[in-house]
């Protein structure tokens, strides 16, 4: 145990990095690399490139203080506590590229590019970036979109939802498709929300395979106790869309 130090900040230069705890080797090794290891402690069974990343971020700060790099460093992850054993080597340098456009950011007189992400949900801007994105109207309020897709929607010089909208055209589907599900529309969704309509993907259908639910019209009272699946919207309104937009 006295060759660990438990939740410690390192300060160096214009970076800050509050580790979870170092660990000092035994051997050390290579005489060039740090004694010390970073340790990440994260609650979720399955490690994130994000996990791994801020653990490369812990790295680079011992780096910057001490002029030695850890050759690896460890996440404790999950119920059980297991320990991963990280190879720090690659995400250091990606840990550099991400430090170097924040700080090249931070030189810049403009503000970052507006992108609402999956992030947004625990930040603390998210009512004010939410607000920005509407008024507008980025594509990234379309929470499924992909940053690749948006790209590609960037380059074809759609930047906005409403003009996503206007390329939806609506296509017959060839015969030997017809069993097949709809393909996920973005720029139908976008219409959508353009017209504030409902707009159902496909043909909308009962799955009757278990015990079917009725409903009663007049007395207005649901009969039998199972699982009734009803066609769900595919699209919902520019109202609802925007309240659930998180
Ligand atoms: S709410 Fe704004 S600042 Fe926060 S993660 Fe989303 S886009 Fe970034």
């Amino acid at each position: 145990m006295d060759r660990l130090v438990i939740d410690c900040r390192v300060c160096a230069q214009e970076m800050q990095s509050h580790i979870h705890a170092l660990e000092r080797l035994a051997s050390p090794g290579k005489t060039n690399h740090s004694p010390y290891i970073p340790i990440r402690c994260v609650p979720r069974e399955k490690i994130t490139k994000q996990d791994k990343l801020l653990l490369a971020f812990d790295a680079l700060a011992l780096l910057t203080v001490s002029g030695q790099a850890p050759l690896f460093g460890k996440i404790i992850h999950g119920s059980e506590q297991a320990t991963a054993k990280v190879d720090l080597a690659g995400w250091m340098e990606m840990a550099k590229t991400v430090v170097g456009k924040i700080v090249a950011q931070q030189a810049s007189q403009t503000p970052p590019q507006l992108v609402l992400n999956k992030h947004c949900a625990e930040c603390e801007f998210k009512a004010r970036c939410r607000q920005i994105a509407i008024e507008k109207d980025e594509l990234s309020l379309l929470s499924r979109m992909t940053e690749e897709e948006r790209k590609q929607q960037h380059n074809k010089g759609i930047f906005s939802v409403t003009q996503l909208s206007y390329t939806f055209r609506a296509r017959r589907k060839p015969k030997r498709l017809a069993s097949k599900p709809d393909k996920y529309s973005h720029a139908l969704r976008a219409l959508a929300l353009r017209e504030g309509k409902i707009h159902i993907a496909g043909r909308p259908g009962l799955n009757m395979h278990r015990n079917p639910v009725y409903l009663n019209q007049t007395t207005q009272h649901w009969h039998t106790g199972s699982v009734c699946k009803c066609a769900v919207p595919a699209y919902s309104s520019r109202q609802v869309y925007e309240s659930h937009v998180d």
